[in-house]
């Protein structure tokens, strides 16, 4: 049974080499490749790391205002 990636639109066999298993999904796996989950995945963590920067950023300022 083949599976199209529904973010890159690729037509992959669904099996857990090429797509994530998630419980919530359909037939059990994520809608995403794998390959589309991990850049997601990245591009998340990134965000967040970018976020947590911010915030300290914001924190030594108000220090050096005092
Ligand atoms: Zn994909």
């Amino acid at each position: 049974m083949k599976r199209k990636c529904s973010k890159c639109g690729e037509k992959k066999e669904l099996n857990e080499d090429n797509f994530p298993k998630k419980n919530t999904g359909k037939g059990g796996f994520d809608s995403r490749c794998k390959e589309c989950k991990r850049c997601y995945d990245l591009e998340r963590y990134s965000k967040k790391k970018g976020e947590i920067l911010e915030q300290k950023k914001a924190y030594y300022q108000k220090r050096k205002l005092k």
